[in-house]
């Protein structure tokens, strides 16, 4: 694997160094969305030159980094130029070319790399990656089934009826709840599969989950591994609506299951960098024992952004550190938190009029702290920015949470 050739060459870059020919150290990151926009914050607060590249010439990330190479994922004279300024490089966008990483790891250290970025690109890849390690996280995935063939679809509807109500998933490029379709019959799946076109799916059994949670993990080059305590999520029609990161959010024994789980999966990928791993928490008594995992996204993640506020050390600082083969620091979680994401919707009324949102109310309650990405248009479904709700106790939080969210007029609080 990529990070193998690296570890015995990985030498740690420092913030503010210069390199033989004079260039200050530069950290680099494929995509120019606001997940690469926090990573060049946390780059730069560091003291280190940072370089995006991304097509789209007024992207959040391109738009506050020292460099901009405005060109596509797989322009060899773009990555060229990446590979020329950085040091190191990473990925915030997860459906990044594998050969794109492979292409920048000939010559640079790629955090993390081809191999383990294209296993969670694809989820009959990933969910064999899953059942690979399941002996040793002691979590396996939902039931589910391979569809790439007619004949597997045919298998499917007459052997696994074990599997409806399922939902039927294309095996990449999903995110966000696209590319999934509900389904309860046989002959709902086969016109699912149809209008998916055809393409490599998975179908899993729809479970009946009592909860949501996920798991940030970081690894550096030498194995060196830190976590976070596990946060509770709660998606609205297929997007994260809003994280709870506090003690008590979830069962204690079912946090640490979920966070020694996220672990191994990350040391048995061998992996590099910050890796997500997100789980169901199905009802109590099942054959599952409770936690089933889910996916992991290969990058710092939307649930992990309460991080940036609560911690002594962000995901995207973990991020930094990790690729730039600097120490781990253990984080530490210093306040309750609660995060609310802001999508597009919250800048049109109930009519579907634009209005600007009222951010002296939200800006006056105490704890609130607003991330708004830089996006020049808002869109229905598009994610805009969070806020973060900090306080000195949980139940604190949860009433600036509920104010912050009436006055957005965000839904995801109901069960709070
Ligand atoms: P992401 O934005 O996290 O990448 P995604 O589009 O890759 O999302 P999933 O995480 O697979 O999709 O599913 C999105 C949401 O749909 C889940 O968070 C969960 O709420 C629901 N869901 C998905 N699979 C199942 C299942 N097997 N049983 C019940 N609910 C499910
Ligand atoms: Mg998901």
């Amino acid at each position: 694997m990529n990070e193998e050739i690296h570890v015995a060459a990985m030498t740690p870059i420092f913030p503010g160094s210069e390199d033989a020919a004079g260039q200050k150290a530069t950290l680099g990151v494929l995509g120019g969305g606001q997940l690469g926009r926090m990573f060049v914050h946390a780059a730069q607060r560091l003291g280190y030159f940072t370089a995006v590249l991304e097509p789209d010439a007024q992207s959040p990330a391109g738009l506050v980094s020292h460099h901009h190479i405005q060109t596509g994922y797989d322009d060899p004279a773009g990555l060229a130029q990446l590979a020329q300024l950085c040091q190191a490089i990473t990925t915030e966008f997860e459906n990044v070319p594998a050969h794109t990483l492979q292409t920048l790891a000939l010559t640079r250290p790629v955090a993390p790399g081809a191999t383990v970025v294209g296993i969670a690109q694809n989820r009959i890849e990933e969910k064999a990656h899953f059942a690979d390690c399941a002996a040793v996280s002691g979590v396996t995935c939902a039931p589910y089934a391979v569809i790439e063939t007619p004949a597997q679809l045919q298998a499917v509807q007459a052997e696994r009826k074990d599997l409806l109500p399922g939902i039927l998933k294309t095996a990449r490029m999903g995110y966000d709840g696209k590319g999934q379709v509900r389904v309860r019959t046989a002959a709902e799946l086969e016109a699912a599969w149809a209008g998916l076109g055809g393409v490599a799916c998975v179908l899993e059994k729809r479970l009946p989950l009592t909860a949501e949670c996920s798991v940030l993990v970081a690894r550096g080059w030498d194995g060196q591994v830190v976590s976070y305590a596990p946060q509770r999520n709660v998606h609205v029609d297929g997007i994260l609506a809003v994280t709870h990161a506090y003690e008590g959010s979830l069962p204690p024994a079912l946090a640490t299951r979920a966070r020694d789980a996220a672990v191994s999966i990350a040391q048995h990928l061998g992996y590099v960098g910050v890796l997500c791993v997100e789980f169901f928490v199905v009802e109590d008594g099942s054959e599952h024992g409770g936690l089933v995992v889910n996916e992991m996204a290969p990058r710092p993640h939307n649930s992990g952004h309460y991080t940036l506020d609560a911690c002594d050390a962000s995901q995207f600082d973990l991020q930094v550190h990790a690729m730039a083969g600097l120490p781990l620091p253990e984080p530490r979680q210093h306040s309750p938190a609660i995060m609310l994401n802001l999508l597009g919707d919250v800048w049109f009324d109930t009519n579907g009029q634009p209005h600007e949102p009222d951010w002296a109310a939200v800006l006056s309650l105490p704890g609130t702290h607003l991330h708004l990405y830089g996006k020049l248009q808002a869109r229905t479904g598009r994610k805009m920015g969070h806020l973060t709700i900090t306080g000195p106790d949980v139940a604190s939080v949860k009433t600036v949470a509920r104010r912050a969210a009436d006055l957005l007029g965000l839904p995801g609080l109901d069960a709070i």
